[in-house]
């Protein structure tokens, strides 16, 4: 199954090139009292949602998926998890190129010394609210990455078993702002993690781990690779990640960029493709 959240915030079933508006699915979820919970409530009732869809989508307006906004598949995750320098060759550029390492021994290491790094969720929108650029007297960089949304609570999870802890997958972006100061800070601001265009459910992709991913800007392919060349599989990250905290419902862990990162700018056009998952296409302005 294919979900996307597009306008102000309906839920969409996506089908070819249209979507059906199945946002009376949502009738299925619990209603919460305050405290809320600081997992995400969608993702957390995913099947029961998805058995709702089925019920509600035979009655359910269609429309063309061309000129929707579409937002974040995932609205509140508790957080959003980056794994810094995942790709060998994206390594190797990074070692190479001091824009990229900025003399900082920690942003050369391979992930398993570096670690896994978080980004702010305040930092997360939908393809369709486009990336707003700050400090741009500073490098930006565009990161294509295969994302994974975790489904259910995982603590101290075998990489053996990791999969069914996996609700789908997305395309991520994870913008970076070049710069020594801490990846948290520069990979935070509004806008710099972009998720979409929709979630494709884990049902339909039975390995993460042989997926072609590719960006282009302004038309011109500047990343293309494959998730296989990946250094942690997905099984490994969500093993990592979980023997250092608990991964909630919604938990989004964008899974590293391969080489090809280069410079974007306000006025550009950013389309990223992952197989099995779709196309997305991102505008980029000034903050
Ligand atoms: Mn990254």
């Amino acid at each position: 199954m294919r979900l996307c959240w597009f306008g102000d915030a309906r839920l969409g079933l996506v089908d070819g090139l249209n979507v059906q508006d199945v946002t009376a699915a949502l009738d299925v979820l619990p209603s919460y009292r305050y405290p809320l919970p600081t997992y995400d409530v969608f993702i957390a009732n995913l099947p029961r949602v998805e058995g709702r869809i089925r019920a509600v989508a035979a009655d359910a307006p269609s429309m063309p998926l061309t000129g929707l906004k579409l937002l974040s598949p995932v609205a509140n995750p508790s957080k959003v998890i980056g794994a810094p320098v995942n790709y060998h060759k994206h390594l190797a550029e990074v070692r190479t190129d001091a824009h990229l390492h900025h003399d900082n021994q920690a942003h050369m290491a391979v992930i398993h010394k570096t670690g896994l790094f978080l980004k702010a969720s305040s930092s997360l929108v939908g393809p369709g609210e486009g990336i707003a650029l700050r400090k741009l007297d500073r490098r930006n960089d565009h990161e294509v990455e295969l994302a994974v949304v975790i489904g259910k609570t995982a603590n101290n999870v075998s990489g053996t078993e990791a999969l069914e802890y996996v609700a789908g997958y997305s395309i991520g972006l994870d913008l970076t702002i070049r710069g020594p100061e801490e990846r948290s800070l520069r990979k935070s601001p509004d806008s710099y993690a972009v998720l979409g265009p929709w979630l494709v459910t884990a049902d339909e992709i039975s390995n993460p781990g042989q997926l072609d991913l590719k960006l282009s800007v302004n038309g011109e392919v500047r990343q293309n690779s494959n998730t296989k060349y990946m250094i942690l599989g997905v099984p490994e990250l969500i093993e990592f990640a979980s023997a250092f905290y608990t991964l909630y419902p919604g938990d989004v862990i964008v899974t590293g960029t391969p080489e090809g990162v280069s410079p974007i700018e306000p006025g550009d056009t950013i389309v990223a493709t992952i197989e099995k998952i779709g196309t997305m296409e991102v505008k980029v302005r000034a903050a």
